[in-house]
């Protein structure tokens, strides 16, 4: 028996998505229908090579920004600012993860130009209108159509060269956007969908990349399952788990999707008590009567870091996160409580199993 049905709203994002192998090809083609002959290239600094190969049929006109980092911090966005305005441009196209979509949308809010996202990695912030920025310690997220891509060109090929362990954990931060999409206050029968088939395609396929890392059909289905998980992100309200993400990511400069896979198990494990029919479908969809202990394991299973303090959080950094998570809190079907977080990071941090209680 399905869920009953009861009210929702439902708004489509306005962008287009190209979906197969060895489409970074048609990107001039891209540029021609949005009407732009200047894109600017933007990546992190070990993407130049890659986004080199992008920008060579494009021509001269191609400049390449190879500065985006993690967690979008506005000195890098100024600078790429200056040289917007210096060269002319009249399109963004990142190629890479979400450190050079989130700049080229940093960049975009300031300038309303079109975007034009590539993405290698499963993090899906390519679909989505929201912006995650980092100032003086704090990370500030905010959602505007303006910083959504116009055009989405997933290419496989691209994400051959991730590695194995960072496919893992990028692909358990899709997860994470698709699990809480289950339980999100706005959420819909459509998104409900998504969510399931996401985390689905994410869950079959890991565990085949880890085996073997070049295996394009596991890709293809990571990929596929990173823009489900990413519609679910950029469609509907978050909670928990991705605030303590944000908190965590911006105030300790934790890798970002290490921290995805840390926090996940445990933040579900803390809202499980309160969404009875979301545990319900991860409980079909991951075989499991405890969702978040399966989660626990699958994180074992493909070698993804089950402990923060493996990923560098300081020890006496908790109470802090716990109260920045406390600060403007997502909402949450479960009440944000101080002791029963204290006890859920405590948790994450030594690697235990998670406790639901
Ligand atoms: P990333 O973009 O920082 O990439 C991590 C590293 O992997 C980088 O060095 C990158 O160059 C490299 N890399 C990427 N693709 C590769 C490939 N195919 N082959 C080899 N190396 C490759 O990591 P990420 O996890 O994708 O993005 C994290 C950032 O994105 C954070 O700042 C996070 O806040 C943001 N994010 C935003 C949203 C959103 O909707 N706004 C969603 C998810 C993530």
């Amino acid at each position: 028996m399905t869920a009953p049905i009861t009210d929702f709203i439902y708004e489509g994002l306005p962008h287009r998505v190209v979906f197969g192998r060895g489409r970074r090809l048609q990107v001039s083609d891209e540029l021609a229908r949005l009407g732009c002959r200047s894109p600017m290239i933007i990546c992190t600094p070990e993407q130049r090579s890659m986004a080199q190969t992008v920008a060579a049929p494009l021509g001269e006109t191609a400049q390449i920004f190879s500065e985006a980092t993690m967690h979008t911090p506005l000195g890098v966005t100024e600078k790429a600012l200056a040289a917007v305005a210096s060269h002319g441009v009249d399109c963004l196209i990142a190629i890479g993860g979400g450190s050079a979509i989130g700049l080229a949308k940093a960049i975009a809010l300031r300038t309303d130009l079109p975007q034009i996202a590539i993405p290698t990695t499963y993090a899906g912030s390519e679909v989505t209108p929201i912006l995650g920025e980092t100032s003086e310690g704090e990370k500030r997220t905010q959602k505007t159509l303006k910083v959504l891509p116009e055009v989405v060109i997933y290419d496989v090929d691209l994400t051959m060269s991730l590695p194995v362990a960072f496919s893992v954990t990028s692909g358990i931060n899709a997860l994470a956007h698709a699990v809480e999409a289950l339980y999100a206050q706005d959420g819909n029968p459509i998104i409900a969908l998504i969510a399931e088939q996401g985390i689905t395609a994410m869950v079959e396929s890991l565990p085949v990349l880890v085996k073997n890392p070049l295996d394009v059909d596991a890709r293809l289905k990571a990929q596929y399952g990173a823009w489900l998980c990413g519609t679910c992100l950029g469609s509907i309200g978050m909670a928990l788990h991705h605030k303590v993400c944000h908190v965590l990511g911006g105030t300790f400069d934790l890798p970002h999707a290490s921290t995805h896979a840390v926090i996940l198990p445990h933040a579900l494990a803390y809202t499980a008590p309160a969404i009875t029919p979301a545990i319900q479908v991860l409980q079909r969809v991951l075989k499991s009567e405890q969702p978040w202990v399966a989660l626990h394991a699958l994180n074992v299973e493909l070698g993804a870091p089950t402990s923060l303090e493996s990923i560098g959080m300081p020890r006496d950094g908790i109470e802090k996160a716990v109260q920045l998570i406390l600060k403007n809190a997502y909402k949450n079907p479960r009440p944000l409580e101080e002791v029963a977080l204290t006890g859920m990071l405590e948790r994450a941090y030594a690697g235990a199993v998670p406790v639901s209680e």
